[in-house]
């Protein structure tokens, strides 16, 4: 075994080894992966194998892509046999949010370059003699998605891998990990000690152990998960006779199963509610190959409905159970990428679709590490969108409501329940007495909307009996009632949303913005790392306010701050609450190691409450003695202010493009700062307002927001943030590399489009961009803009299809409808509201 590598990948399952083949085939062939069992011994080998395409994740779905088609060469390349079967899948849908949901899904896979055929029943019937149609409104299938072996794949990329120089050993076990004087990593195994640059943590159920060996709460437990393999049924032995082709994997979604030939007979794999979480403190130390006791009881209803829906599969006897660990996340997409806190550590780990994401997974973390960059906006699967509250308690509960939910339709607006409310703010209670429906983001609970006193919807009229997968709405009260309906469609709120965005246009509204990110930089090297690492100028006077990206080094755009000097040479910087734990933890790496630079993160100590209309200046001089009008305190600028008897920063800056406050003050003050705006606000008719008003309004605006058109895969001047960009600044991270791409031209262009025609759906994001029925870009954002009375679409185009005036179509929900593109920030091109 070496005793010194480059790059050291605990955990010999197909992740893993995908892992070590692409980084051997990048030209990094110093590397070494250890296994405390054989290959495949964990989750790997009792994997059904099949390879779904479906997903609603653009960083998941780019992933999937990429293993598909790689998959389907590795047999060539390395002479070793995968067993992939590329016999197509085909998703039944029974109900029309179903159908909504395939229809939003299409949009994504045909922005994705992933081929999807939409089928009536009778091709269904055609396709699958055996299954019955009645019920159903359709269905869609993908013709390149089948199924794979997986320990045959695992052992295809070892092969390549090896010959490429990397280093496997098996019956190795990694025993802990430790940090050298000088910086490098110490993999303690059973066979010896390996020095090393970075490592990987691909350990699949023992990700938690791995992590605790470098001090990582890792946010990965599994979860039990069976699958029934059966005897031979004459009907599917007869096709085989026949020489006809395999029927493809079949998945009821709204019964959560999914069924395929084997063997002659099939294998079901139900997605059922209560499966528990398992090996919470990680498997034991002899675990290998290992399954679970089978529950079929817990299986028995979705056993009915593939019966009812494939008679075959009733007609034979079952010859195997497997109950096997699928590693989970809260959100069930995995995490790969960098870990937080620690340098070159990398977690491919909390993959329940392991066998399908491996490839990508590995091709893009290899990437990651060898050049410092993925070329996938990794934003979905990256570790550090979960925080330090995503503990042992926190991912039992929301890990088996992810597991759960893997068939149910992903409402674009669900919220889910489990492990709520965990992170409030002080004023919750208050808003929840104004009729706060919350959604939870990073932990955090957030008013969503309001709804007014005695609101709500009764169960009974909206529950679908008929089908498994029920959940178009958060658990009823005690009254029986809900106050939303989850839907790819305007919703039961969408007039509420209106009232709260008509008030604060009117008026003026409040709104509790708490959980953003927040940090202060300060130390004498303070200003000038600040130059060097963000793209935008930092304001020279005090007090003036700058919105601030930080690049990739390829160029796009990876985070973006609000970036306030509170006195000289103190700096508080702002972000999206979501991505506090990316945003601190790559701003934290990027230190000078000097010490002439300290960042300390502030987000728990500090409340945010917007106050924002026309009338909000009116509320807060009531308020403070500080002289708030336009000349003293103008737009982009902040001070601190006493508010009543308690004390603020207030900037003047909001997402909705308003004129208004952001009132950042100590956290335990928000509930006295909250009661003096109400009881002031109250002769102007204050409102609190929620997250979805601010939505459509920041789309009115065209506000961009990472993940969204912010992405490392756009750069800047594509997504139109030319104001915020100084190319002759001097240096600053990603500006070579922004320059050189400048000069090879850009393939998108940022717009804002209005959309016609629309009556009861609004573009959400990922919708596909057509012109003359061509794919020309894709959709980013979109809502229904109040203040203008008509439907919006953000997105990225084909710079020449840009301009003011352009026709496009967009797909929403599988229909087109006309769209134009129109100047930016529609709603106020000026600003005049904010600058009043
Ligand atoms: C019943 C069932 C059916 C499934 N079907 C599918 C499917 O159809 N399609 C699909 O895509 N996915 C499926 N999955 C999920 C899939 O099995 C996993 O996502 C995938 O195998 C994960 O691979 P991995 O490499 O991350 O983990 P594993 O295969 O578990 O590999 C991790 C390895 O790390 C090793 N290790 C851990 N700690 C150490 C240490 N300290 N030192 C050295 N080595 C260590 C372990 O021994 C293990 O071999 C299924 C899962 C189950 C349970």
């Amino acid at each position: 075994m070496r005793t010194t590598a480059r790059v050291v990948v605990i955990g010999g399952g197909v992740v893993g080894v995908s892992t070590l083949y692409h980084l051997a085939k990048k030209g990094w062939s110093d590397v070494v992966l250890v296994e405390r069992k054989e290959l495949t011994s964990g989750s790997t080998w009792h994997a059904a194998g099949l390879l779904p395409l479906f997903n609603m994740s653009y960083s998941v779905g780019q992933l999937h892509r990429y293993s598909v088609s790689f998959y389907g060469g590795l047999e060539a390349e390395t002479g070793q046999p995968v067993g992939f079967k590329q016999v197509s899948n085909i998703r039944l849908a029974r109900t029309r949010d179903r159908w909504d949901e395939f229809m939003y899904y299409k949009g994504v896979a045909d922005t994705l370059g992933v081929k999807v055929n939409v089928l009536t029943p009778a091709e269904v019937k055609a396709i699958w003699p055996l299954c019955e149609t009645d019920g159903l409104l359709g269905a869609i299938q993908h013709p390149e998605d089948g199924y794979i072996q997986p320990a045959d794949l695992t052992q295809a990329l070892a092969k390549g891998a090896r010959a490429m120089g990397a280093e496997i050993n098996r019956y190795t076990t990694v025993t802990s990990i430790e940090r050298t004087a000088s910086g490098e990593w110490l993999v303690r195994t059973d066979k010896g000690d390996i020095i090393c640059e970075h490592i990987v943590s691909a350990t699949g159920n023992f990700a938690r152990k791995t992590g605790a060996m470098l001090g990582l709460d890792v946010p990965v437990i599994p979860v039990e998960h069976q699958y029934i393999v059966t005897e031979p049924h004459p009907s599917v032995q007869a096709r085989q006779r026949d020489g006809l082709p395999e029927m493809g994997v079949l998945r009821e979604a709204d019964s959560s199963w999914y069924l395929r030939e084997e063997n002659g007979g099939f294998i079901l794999g139900p997605y059922e509610h209560g499966a528990p979480a398992c090996y919470v403190e990680g498997p034991d130390a002899q675990s290998e190959y290992e399954l679970f006791q089978e529950d079929l009881d817990r299986l028995a209803p979705h056993i009915d409905a593939a019966i009812a829906r494939v008679p075959a599969f009733g007609q034979v006897g079952i010859k195997k159970v497997y109950n096997g660990a699928i590693a989970y996340t809260p959100d069930g997409s995995p995490i790969v990428g960098p870990a937080w806190d620690v340098p070159n550590v990398w977690l491919n780990e909390g993959h329940s679709f392991g066998v399908t994401a491996a490839g990508g997974a590995g091709w893009q973390l290899a990437e990651w590490i060898v050049d410092g960059e993925p070329t996938v906006d990794m934003m979905g699967v990256d570790p550090r969108r979960f925080g330090p509250y995503a503990t042992r308690g926190y991912l039992k509960a929301k890990n088996e409501e992810a597991y759960a939910n893997v068939f149910t339709p992903h409402y674009p607006d669900e919220e889910r329940a489990a492990a709520r409310p965990l992170k409030t703010a002080p004023c919750y209670g208050r808003m929840k007495d104004l009729g706060a429906v919350f959604g939870s983001v990073y932990g955090w609970e957030r008013p969503n909307w309001f709804a007014p006193k005695g609101y709500g919807i009764d169960v009974a009229s909206i529950d679908k009996p008929d089908v498994l997968t029920n959940e178009n709405h958060p658990p009823a009260d005690r009254d029986g009632k809900v106050k939303e309906i989850w839907s790819f469609r305007r919703s039961n709120y969408f007039e509420h949303v209106g009232n709260e965005i008509r008030n604060v246009t009117e008026g003026v509204g409040l709104q509790d913005m708490s959980p953003f990110a927040k940090a202060i930089v300060d130390g004498p090297g303070a200003r000038d790392w600040l130059e060097l690492i963000f793209a935008n100028k930092i304001p020279k006077t005090q007090g003036r306010i700058a919105l601030c990206h930080l690049l990739s080094k390829n160029g796009g755009v990876r985070a973006e701050f609000t970036v306030f000097e509170q006195s000289p040479g103190r700096f508080y910087l702002v972000s999206a609450g979501a991505l506090e734990r990316h945003d601190h933890d790559t701003l934290r790496k990027l230190l000078p190691k000097d010490g002439s630079v300290s960042f300390r993160s502030i987000t728990q100590a500090w409340g945010v409450l917007v106050l924002a209309g026309p009338r909000s200046r009116d509320v807060l001089q009531k308020l403070t003695d500080t002289d708030l009008s336009n000349a003293a305190f103008p737009w982009l600028s902040g001070k601190k202010i006493s508010v009543g008897h308690a004390t603020a920063y207030a900037l003047r800056v909001n997402f909705i493009g308003e004129l208004g406050f952001e009132l950042h003050h100590p956290i335990e003050m928000q509930n006295a700062i909250f009661d003096l705006l109400m009881n002031a606000g109250a002769e102007f008719g204050i409102r609190p307002f929620g997250i979805r008003a601010m939505l459509s309004m920041a789309v009115e605006k065209s506000y961009r927001l990472v993940g969204r058109e912010l992405s490392i895969e756009y750069s800047p001047l594509e997504s139109g943030l030319h104001r915020f960009v100084h190319l002759n600044k001097g240096e600053f991270i990603g500006r070579d590399a922004l320059v050189r791409w400048q000069e090879r031209g850009f393939q998108n262009r940022f717009v804002t489009m209005e959309v016609d025609g629309v009556s009861d759906v609004d573009a959400r994001g990922s919708e596909a961009i057509l012109k003359d029925g061509k794919l020309v870009g894709r959709c980013t954002n979109g809502a229904y803009g109040w203040r203008l009375g008509k439907s919006l679409a953000l997105g990225m185009v084909r710079p020449d299809l840009g301009e003011i005036g352009s026709e496009l179509d967009i797909s929403i929900l599988g229909k087109p409808y006309r769209a134009r593109v129109v100047e930016e920030s529609p709603f106020d091109s000026a600003n005049a509201r904010l600058r009043a």
